[in-house]
This record gives structure tokens, C-alpha cells and sequence, in this order.
């Protein structure tokens, strides 16, 4: 698959802060990424007014590296990467159904770019940009509009919060993508918010980024080094399909893992892409393998634009029971439904639990066997 390199050059982070002058690898990948229609159009033989109008509502962005695996066209890779007409035409859905929005959040006081959902934890969206655009985004109706990329004032009511808020000891950098900053910009909010958050217990700090799937060169020995100082560190990564562990990006995660930073990943699952037991068990096992621990799968949210990647909930059970017992428990992630209105996350399993009475439990096991466990007498 061939790309041509476009004219306007991608932002590269908050304009405040300068950036040096020379280019490292990954911004020239970045830049020879395809994201206007008409390329889009051509590249993939789709009609051209069609994703013109695609485009205007939601961004597209390929990268190279993204593109060049993609086998054949409406496979798991292209699914995930070319823009689909039934985002336009399919009415079903919300813009905003996890309520991230400042105006779902303004009683609450909480600044722009954090969602303070869960008691000591918030996510902090320091970044509108991705790599690439994955069709299925939740934030579908934010990322890529440059218009409201965070300014660094956002940044800075985002960190007085934190700071102000001493219960929060685990911040998730999140947006967009957080590494589509350069690293002295990410460096200097890293470094803000580690100095607040050591002072408590506990405390980590969280990245989380689909680079090391979509621009794995992005991950460089200097940024892995710079990340490293600011310990206890993770970072969550996002794989939906066996066809994304490639050399690259196992190597991309091979830096970060030697770097001492923990590696998990979530899944969102979709169909036409991974709504199968047998592909979701190679890509469980083949991240493993590359020392990242699968975290989360994702039931699709109900965002408007998406619904044609929605799949019903039996079949998150199905390959839950696929993976449970079949394979390593360090293979088997939590299947979550992010509750619509804002419920937050919420793990569903399959049942194991038969009956539970004052005198035993029913349990199911793997292989569908039955077996009792007896309670304790109080
Ligand atoms: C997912 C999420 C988190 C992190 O949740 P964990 O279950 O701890 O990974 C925090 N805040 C918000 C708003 C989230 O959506
Ligand atoms: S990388 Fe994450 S935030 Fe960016 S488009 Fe994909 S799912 Fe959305």
C-alpha cells in the first residue's frame, strides 16, 4: 500500500513550548500519514463525496506503518482505520454517553480536561490528537478537531486540581493520545504532576496510549528514558487484533517493558474485527508474550457513529469462556460495559455461580462440569 505525503504538518503539542529543531523519525512517519479524503478515497477505491462528508464530521488519520498492514480491504486492520459511510447514515447512538463532557461535569467543578469518575483516581486528557483515528472511538466527537486541542492553561487548571484534590493518587494521562506530544511537553506534565502525587501514598501515575499498536516508532530509547525517572509508571496500550504484534511494535514494547515501565492493554470488542473466541485468544496470548498483560475488553459504548461495530454482550461471555480455564489467567482480561449516563465501568463474567445458599455454593466450571463448594458454618 502506498502513501503520498501530505502537505499540512500535524500539530506536534502545545505551542508555548518550543520544540527542537531536528525531526526525529517518528514526526516524518507521522507526517507522511494519510488523513484527507481524496487520498483516502483513492487509496482504498471508495467513493470519494462520501468521505469527504465522513471526514468534515470525523477525522481520519492512517499512518503508514498502519496501512501497510492491511491485507485486503474489510479486513480486522482496515475496519478499524478507513472511514465507513454508516457513521454518517446510522442515527443511533449519543455524542457524549459517558457524560465526560464539561457541561455533564460542571456541577462538580471539575476543570475541562479531567473526569474525576472514581474516588482516588482521574483521567486527564492532555492531548486531542491521535496517530490514528480508530472508527470505533468513544471520544469520536473530540479527537482530531485541533480547534479545541487542550491550551496550556487547560493543562494548568488540570494539574491545580489534582494538586488541590488530595484523594486522587493515580492519574491517567489519557485524551486523544497522550505521546503525540513531544516529550519535553510531556515531560513538564509527567513531572508537575509526579511532584504532587508523590507526597501520597501509593501513588502512579498512568499513560494511556494506542501508539506502540499504530506508530510504534513513536516509542524512542529517549522518551522510554525520560518516562523512566518518573516511577511508579504504567502504561496501557490498545490491541484489538493478532495482525497489530508485529516486529515494530513488539519492539516498541520491548523497550518500555526493559525501561521497567508495566505494560497492559485493553481491547475493545468489535465486530468484523475480533467478535471471535479464536482470534481473541492469539491476541491475549501474543500480548503476553510481549510482556504486556491484557487488562480490559470493552463492550462497544453506545456512541453515536459506532454502532456498526456493536456486537451483543453474549459474545463478550462467549470469549470469556473461550479464555477462561482454556488458557493462562494471565491471558484472561475483565470484560467491562461502561454504564451509559456515567455508571462508570462496570465488570460483567459469565456465570459461574449456579446457586449460592447459606450451605454451599453451585459453581460451573470451564468445561461446563458442575461442582459444590461448601460454605462456612457462622
Ligand atoms: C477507565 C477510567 C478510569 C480508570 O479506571 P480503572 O478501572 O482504574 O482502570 C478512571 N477514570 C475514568 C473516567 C475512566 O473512564
Ligand atoms: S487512539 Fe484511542 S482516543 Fe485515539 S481514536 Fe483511537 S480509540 Fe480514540
Amino acid at each position: 500500500m502506498t502513501t503520498t505525503i501530505q502537505e499540512d504538518e500535524p500539530p506536534s503539542g502545545h505551542s508555548s513550548i518550543s520544540i527542537s529543531l531536528q525531526v526525529p523519525e517518528w514526526k516524518k512517519i507521522l507526517r507522511k500519514s494519510i488523513s484527507n479524503s481524496k487520498e483516502i478515497s483513492k487509496l482504498f477505491n471508495i467513493s470519494e463525496e462520501e468521505t469527504r462528508k465522513i471526514c468534515e464530521k470525523y477525522p481520519a488519520r492512517i499512518t503508514p506503518y498502519y496501512a501497510s498492514l492491511i491485507q485486503e480491504k474489510g479486513d480486522a486492520v482496515y475496519k478499524q482505520c478507513v472511514p465507513d459511510i454508516k457513521e454518517i447514515t446510522d442515527s443511533f447512538g449519543d455524542e457524549d454517553p459517558l457524560h465526560e463532557e464539561p457541561e455533564n461535569q460542571k456541577r462538580k467543578n471539575v476543570p475541562g480536561l479531567i473526569t474525576h469518575r472514581y474516588p482516588d483516581r482521574v483521567l486527564f486528557r492532555i492531548s486531542n490528537q491521535c496517530a490514528m483515528y480508530c472508527r470505533f472511538c468513544t471520544r469520536k466527537r473530540k479527537v482530531g478537531d485541533i480547534g479545541k486541542n487542550p491550551s496550556w492553561d487547560d493543562v494548568v487548571q488540570g494539574i491545580k486540581y489534582i494538586e488541590e484534590h488530595e484523594e486522587v493518587r493515580d492519574v491517567l494521562l489519557s485524551g486523544g493520545d497522550p505521546l503525540m506530544l513531544d516529550d519535553a511537553v510531556l515531560e513538564k506534565i509527567i513531572k508537575s504532576v509526579y511532584e504532587i502525587l508523590k507526597q501520597r501514598k501509593n501513588s502512579i501515575i498512568r499513560i494511556g496510549t494506542r501508539i506502540p499498536c499504530v506508530l510504534p516508532q513513536r516509542i524512542t530509547p529517549e522518551l522510554c528514558s525520560m518516562l523512566k525517572k518518573y516511577q511508579p509508571i504504567y502504561l496501557n496500550t490498545h490491541f484489538n487484533h493478532p495482525a497489530e504484534l508485529t516486529e515494530q511494535s513488539r519492539k516498541a514494547c520491548s523497550l518500555l517493558a526493559d525501561s521497567g515501565i508495566p505494560l497492559g492493554s485493553q481491547t475493545v470488542l468489535l465486530k468484523g474485527v475480533n467478535d471471535n473466541p479464536e482470534t481473541m485468544k492469539e491476541l491475549m496470548q501474543g500480548l503476553v508474550a510481549m510482556r504486556v498483560k491484557p487488562y480490559y475488553i470493552y463492550q462497544t459504548d453506545l456512541v453515536k457513529g459506532t454502532n456498526h461495530f456493536r456486537t451483543k454482550v453474549e459474545k463478550g461471555f462467549e470469549i470469556l469462556d473461550t479464555l477462561i480455564g482454556n488458557t493462562s489467567g494471565l491471558c484472561v482480561p475483565h470484560f467491562v460495559i461502561d454504564a451509559p449516563g456515567g455508571g462508570g465501568k462496570i465488570p460483567v463474567m459469565p456465570d459461574a455461580i449456579l446457586d449460592i445458599n447459606d450451605k454451599e455454593v453451585k459453581l460451573r466450571n470451564f468445561e461446563k462440569g458442575e461442582f459444590r463448594y461448601p460454605q462456612v458454618s457462622e
